[in-house]
């Protein structure tokens, strides 16, 4: 999504819980081309699908592999996604409050669905941009409920939805039953 840069982000060490659950340790690269993230200065993202409690699947994912992903989705998807955020929730507002009230808390930014504002019940995934061992509070971290994720499916066009469930499949090693929505979108 395109939104306007972000002037004074603050950030605070990753927090255990975007931690790897499989090494109990901050990620240390890309799932997907192996690269370093954890030195200061890359900036990458996190995301972690939750079922009851337990972690379902993780990665870690450099810029350059995101752009790469995005590149190969389709335009008229990446635009359905963009509106149906846009008629949900201001991305900026939302930064400018939780920036004022909460500005190393994360608990606030990942609590409620971003989209629903509901609770996040038994099924959520969790969205976060850091920057080597530290988390950055911008757009992102934010959770999204299980509901809310088959919604965006939705308005995905079949090819994209069928590239996003590979995706799922071969990189997070996880079949994609189409309730993973990862973080390239
Ligand atoms: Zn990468």
């Amino acid at each position: 999504m395109e939104l306007p840069p972000l002037d004074g982000v603050n950030w605070v060490p990753l927090p255990e819980q975007l931690h790897s659950d499989e090494t109990g340790r901050p990620f240390e690269a890309c799932s997907i081309c192996g690269g370093r993230v954890i030195d200061e200065g890359t900036p990458y993202l996190i995301e972690k699908g939750v079922l009851k409690g337990e972690t379902i699947f993780e990665y870690a994912m450099c810029l350059p592999c995101r752009a790469s992903m995005q590149a190969e989705l389709s335009e008229d998807s990446m635009k359905r996604i963009e509106h149906y955020f846009d008629e949900r929730v201001d991305l900026v507002e939302r930064h400018r409050k939780l920036s004022e009230e909460h500005p190393d808390s994360v608990e606030p930014w990942m609590s409620t669905c971003l989209l629903s504002r509901r609770e996040l019940g038994e099924e959520y995934q969790l969205f976060a941009q850091c920057d080597g061992p530290d988390l950055v509070f911008a757009y992102l971290p934010y959770a999204i409920c299980g509901s809310e994720i088959e919604n965006i499916q939705q308005v995905l066009s079949k090819e994209t939805r069928e590239r996003l469930d590979d995706f799922v499949d071969d990189v997070l090693g996880v079949p994609g039953d189409g309730l993973k929505l990862p973080v390239v979108i």
